[in-house]
């Protein structure tokens, strides 16, 4: 599926699907750039494991998140984007055209690259929550939540995922006790009051998750008070969802890419230029602020932007050069 590209050198190659990468796929089709997009191991991003995005503007009822990725992508297409299911597993970034390896057989050349890679749910790296993933310790309520019907569920966190996840847990779970390391949510006030008035909701405050009980499913969990470091064992739960933020995909720019502690790729002032020529960067994987699908539609927006002015600008050049 990859054979008519092996080899080649394109314009533009996006490295992510998210809305970040959609919108610079629009933008840089409408701009005859021809752009390949890699969707990456998770086409769609993030917003593929939402239900409803009620807060993306043109969308005044709301809209399932895998549906708005499908126009996403349909309307770039439209103009000619190239979607590519596939993963770039490396860049050589020594010369441009850079060269980038798909799904580690694929290698191509691209003069410009515009990197979307977005984020992913953070753990909190306990050995009984990463031996128990996928039975019983999820990050995704949309994706795994059904499993739990009239059963007690736990999730960690205070920031609005956990709020949004704890409120869509109580369609399935007959209870869902959100554990929160603080005294204070961080979720926005609209979020925190709907958990806070859901009866099916109840919350163990300052209060963080020791262990996951159980060998091949969970059966409890252990919770330590951080105040009086009193242990609780709540032998109940058979579900625990992990909310806990989530943390830019950019171990393939290490080194290479300018990036602060966390892993953010950093920008230049006003620009999405990273500080290698042609490189831009778009949406969660250099956005620790806002975050938002509209924003990282924007940014993607942006990058496209850059990339066709950079292009231009390189073109210019090699034309008076030739000369
Ligand atoms: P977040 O705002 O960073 O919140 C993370 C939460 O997890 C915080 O309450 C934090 O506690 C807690 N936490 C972090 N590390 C922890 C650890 N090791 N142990 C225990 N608790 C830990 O992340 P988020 O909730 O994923 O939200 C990210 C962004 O997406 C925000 O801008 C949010 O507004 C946005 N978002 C919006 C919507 C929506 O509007 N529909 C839905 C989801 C997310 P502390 O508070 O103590 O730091």
């Amino acid at each position: 599926m990859m054979e008519d590209i092996a080899g080649q050198t394109v314009e533009v190659v996006i490295v992510g699907s998210g809305p970040a990468g959609l919108t610079a796929a629009l933008y840089a089709s409408r701009a005859d750039l021809d752009p390949l997009v890699f969707e990456g191991v998770e086409p769609g991003g993030q917003l593929m494991q939402t239900t409803d995005v009620e807060n993306y503007p043109g969308y005044p009822e709301g809209v399932m998140g895998p549906k708005m990725m499908q126009e996403f992508r349909e309307q770039a297409q439209r103009f000619g984007a190239d979607c590519r299911y596939g993963t770039v597993t490396n860049i050589e970034f020594d010369e441009r055209p850079y060269k980038l390896t798909v799904d580690e057989e694929t290698d191509l050349w691209a003069k410009s690259i515009i990197v979307s890679t977005g984020a992913s749910a953070k753990w909190l790296d306990l050995e009984s929550e990463q031996r128990l993933r996928g039975q019983g310790v999820s990050a995704c309520a949309t994706c795994d939540g059904a499993f739990f019907r009239d059963q007690h569920v736990i999730v960690v966190g205070g920031g609005d995922t956990a709020m949004e996840e704890a409120t869509f847990l109580t369609k399935f779970a007959s209870k869902v006790t959100i554990l929160h390391r603080r005294q204070e949510l961080r979720a926005s006030k609209t979020m925190q009051q709907r958990a806070i008035n859901d009866d099916k909701i109840e919350f163990m405050w300052d209060t963080e998750l020791e262990e996951v009980l159980g060998e091949e499913e969970v059966d409890g969990v252990k919770v330590i008070n951080n105040e009086t470091q009193e242990i609780t064992e709540l032998d109940d739960v058979s579900g625990v969802f992990i909310a806990i933020g989530h943390k830019p995909n950019t171990d393939l720019f290490k080194g290479v890419l300018e990036m602060d502690d966390v892993g953010y790729l950093i920008t230049k002032g006003d620009s999405t230029e990273t500080d290698l020529e042609g490189v831009f960067a778009s949406g969660d994987a250099m956005d620790p602020v806002y975050r938002q699908a509209v924003t990282a539609a924007g940014t993607g927006c942006r990058a496209a932007l850059d990339a066709e002015r950079f292009l231009a600008e390189q073109a210019v050049r090699e034309t008076v050069a030739a000369e």
